[in-house]
């Protein structure tokens, strides 16, 4: 038992499916298991990833779950194919969210209309399923609200990836009953600097935490790792910066958002849950 002193965590979104990846998976899991991240929740962002993340949760069903989605990136890739392929993954038990999905209007990589209508369907797929979402939204706030809210009441829930907004963005997703997902980006000294005094404002029981690797470095490691790449066992010190942020201890954030991750998501029996 040479992880009793740190409590497990779950990394409720890491694109392992990556192809910077590739080389060393087995390493990049070795550590995220040392570094007490128990369950990894790996996020699909298009059909292959999805598939993927789908494939590797039944391989390893204690350590992983998938989700099924299309990102609003490449939203207009999301034809009505996709949308039944997405469908029929979400009904899975592996596949325990669906997304990632959402709005992002701050890189536009596909045009809104599209965003938007992809959005809908994966929301319909959710109500479908009674799947969980795992939201993307990023300088959408207000369309992202309209089309969420609108579709609430036919929803099991979810939470929002990756928040970065603003105080009125968190308070509405509260009351939409949303868990609010915060990764390395608290960690910014500089883009990061709102987000710290927003995020005591979660409540405990709706916070959760994830690296979005190999995306967002924690900035605040040291020493800084060699290369850019994030990787979940890094998922600690986003931990280390929240509990910083509400004033508490590193086991009061890591204890609540592991008990939301599996309330949210039904993670079922991992050796989280066998140790209690
Ligand atoms: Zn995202």
């Amino acid at each position: 038992m040479t992880r009793v002193s740190i409590p497990p965590l779950v990394d409720i979104g890491a694109n392992l499916t990556h192809e910077s990846f590739a080389a060393d998976f087995a390493d990049v899991i070795a550590r995220a298991r040392s570094a007490g991240v128990e369950r990894i929740m790996l996020t699909g962002t298009d059909l292959p990833t999805s598939h993927e993340a789908a494939l590797l949760s039944t391989q390893q069903p204690d350590l992983f779950a998938a989700t099924a989605g299309f990102h609003p990136h490449v939203a207009s890739t999301f034809t009505a194919e996709a949308a039944t392929a997405i469908a029929e993954l979400a009904t899975r038990s592996e596949v325990v969210a669906v997304g990632e999905c959402g709005l992002d209007y701050n890189r536009d990589f596909s045009p809104r209309e599209a965003q938007i209508s992809a959005f809908e369907a994966h929301l319909e797929i959710a109500a479908a399923t009674h799947k969980p979402l795992f939201l993307h939204q990023r300088e959408a706030h207000e369309d992202f609200y309209k089309i969420l809210s609108a579709r609430r009441a036919d929803l099991v829930g979810g939470v929002v990836h990756c928040f970065t907004d603003t105080r009125a963005a968190l308070e509405a997703y509260l009351d939409l009953d949303m868990y609010i997902g915060i990764t390395g980006w608290v960690c910014d000294e500089r883009r990061g600097k709102d987000l710290q005094e927003i995020v005591r404002h979660i409540p405990l029981d709706r916070l959760l935490v994830e690296t979005d690797a190999p995306y967002l470095l924690p900035r605040t490691l040291k020493p800084r790792p060699k290369t850019r790449r994030n990787e979940p066992c890094y998922l600690p010190e986003v931990v280390t910066r929240i509990a910083e942020c509400y004033g508490c201890e590193f086991d009061d954030i890591a204890r609540h958002s592991t008990l939301n991750a599996h309330r949210l998501f039904t993670l079922g029996m991992g050796h989280a849950e066998k140790r209690r």
